[in-house]
């Protein structure tokens, strides 16, 4: 919703900009530019006074400290896989766009130290590619991961995958480079594992989505490589079982789950409809399935008996006894298991094809998950009769993508609308009933800004805006996103965005 007080930025202060980054940093092409005023589900379009490309972090400096002299505001962009309209100009043409996507150099890797040096638009998959090169593994992984930035998954402290056993994007972070609001350029680019040196400045901007400065380069954690992987792909009779299925094949494989993620039968129906080349893995209809992965950095071992597949095996052949477990199939080989996680990585592309729906990312205590999905379908379905529940996600990290399915004579966004704004509420509420969050790896961005308010303390909220106040007390870094300093800024309505 754009602002009453949008003004451009003059001619002038666009000659400024062109002198810092030079033609090659000017977005000028229209294509080009829609690109960066749109997000990923193509559901909101933004519009920017310029999108510039700096190419060091001098120029990023040299921008801010040009905003901040002007008061013009900045978005900062990464991939723009983002799904809560956070990297997305918003308030009707006053912003200036700044992308990392020229700053994509590994600038070290120190294979010995377990740590890699990159700029902030360096592609998370390159980051992959390049840890495996030197039989090292970064553990971030995610569907958007060929085309998200380092900058953004640090700025939206992406979960993923993995969060289970490595942790999320904030546990991977050694040290950053930050320029603040006013240009000036913070280094804290330290590989130091233990740093007690007063507040941890890093950790502000981790999950800032890009409101309190610019993220320009960052030291992170790698890992040894696994090389022994198992992945199975599971049916349960309920969330229950798929709970205590995790809580054994932890002790099972000596804590090395590394993933364990929730599918329902309704998600999958539409994977299967949408995404060419994918298939069930198990046969018949299952309602709640499980893809499940352990692994090892130790090399498979010759024994034949104890490397992770012997062992899943033996495992989820006594949960079948138990009936914890209706069927499973483990991967024979990485092609397999790559195509049983093509499936998973695959749901928010399908939803883009799929017809109305909403999802919401929320997380409560593991434990309670299958609690939260009874009472919230049963809260859901009583509230906006018709809806289709099929929440799925990263079940052992407690975080589900709870998505509906707009009721079957619901065949656009425009007639879902009210149903969603019924279920904004229904959903959030049971997530604050059961002591949970609204946002658990997304983020806030635009789309969940009023929420925020709405479910955060007073106190929460007002050691933010002093955190906000103090960084960027002009407030030009990527306003109506995550804080409104002053309540009367405008602020979109949310829910649609998701
Ligand atoms: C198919 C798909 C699957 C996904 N799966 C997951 C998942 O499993 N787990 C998960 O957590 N998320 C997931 N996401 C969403 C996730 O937030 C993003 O994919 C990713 O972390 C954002 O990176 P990006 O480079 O695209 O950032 P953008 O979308 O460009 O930006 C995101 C935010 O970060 C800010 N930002 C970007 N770069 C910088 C910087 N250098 N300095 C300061 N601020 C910056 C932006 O202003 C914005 O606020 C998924 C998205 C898609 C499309």
């Amino acid at each position: 919703m754009p602002d009453t007080l949008v003004t451009t930025p003059s001619s002038a202060f666009l000659g400024k900009l062109r002198a810092i980054v030079g033609d090659k940093g000017m977005v000028e092409d229209a294509q080009a530019r829609a690109f960066h005023q749109t997000d990923w589900r193509g559901l909101t379009m933004g519009q920017a006074a310029a999108v510039v490309k700096p190419a060091t972090v001098e120029e990023v400096s040299a921008i801010l400290a040009l905003c901040s002299e002007h008061g013009v505001k900045i978005v900062p962009q990464g991939g723009l896989t983002g799904l809560v309209g956070a990297s997305i100009p918003v308030r009707g043409g006053d912003e200036i766009v700044v992308s990392l996507a020229r700053m994509n150099r590994i600038l070290d890797v120190n294979a010995t130290a377990y740590t890699m040096t990159v700029e902030a638009g360096v592609v998370l998959q390159t980051i992959q590619e390049t840890a495996t090169a030197h039989d090292r593994y970064f553990p971030i992984s995610l569907g958007a991961q060929g085309s998200c930035m380092i900058g953004g998954n640090l700025s939206t402290n992406a979960g993923g995958a993995t969060v289970l056993h490595y942790g999320n994007t904030r546990s991977m972070v050694l040290g950053l480079e930050v320029v603040l609001p006013d240009g000036r350029i913070w280094n804290g680019l330290r590989a130091l594992k233990k740093d007690n040196t007063g507040y941890d400045l890093k950790n502000l901007f981790v999950g800032a989505e890009g409101t309190l400065g610019v993220i320009t380069k960052a030291v992170l954690k790698i890992f040894p490589k696994p090389k022994d992987v198992a992945t199975a792909w599971l049916a349960v009779p309920e969330p229950k079982a798929a709970l205590e299925v995790l809580a054994g094949a932890r002790i099972a494989a000596d804590d090395n789950v590394t993933s364990c993620e929730l599918v329902h039968e309704l998600g999958l129906d539409g994977i299967i409809e949408h995404i060419p080349g994918t298939q069930r893995p198990l046969q018949g209809r299952h309602t709640w399935q499980v893809l499940m992965e352990w692994s090892s950095t130790r090399p498979i071992p010759e024994d034949g008996e104890s490397g992770m597949r012997p062992r899943m095996e033996t495992y989820l052949a006594e949960c079948m006894e138990k009936g914890l477990v209706e069927d499973a199939v483990i991967a024979q080989n990485e092609a397999q298991a790559r195509a049983f996680w093509h499936i998973r990585e695959s749901h928010a592309e399908a939803g883009r094809h799929a017809g109305p729906a909403v999802s919401f990312d929320i997380s409560v205590a593991v434990e309670k998950i299958p609690s939260f999905i009874e009472a919230c379908n049963a809260a859901a379905v009583h509230a906006a009769p018709g809806v289709r529940p099929r929440p799925m996600g990263h079940m052992g990290d407690g975080n589900l993508h709870y998505n509906f399915s707009a009721p079957v004579d619901v065949k656009d966004r425009a007639q879902f609308a009210p149903t969603v704004k019924i279920l904004d509420r229904v959903v959030h509420d049971m997530v604050a009933k059961f002591d949970g969050s609204i946002s658990a790896e997304h983020g806030i961005g635009s789309a969940k800004l009023l929420e925020l308010e709405h479910y955060r303390s007073q106190t929460e909220l007002d050691v933010m805006r002093a955190i906000k106040k103090a960084l960027d007390p002009q407030g030009i870094m990527n306003p109506g996103k995550v804080i409104r300093v002053d309540p009367a800024e405008s602020a979109q309505e949310g829910s649609l965005m998701r």
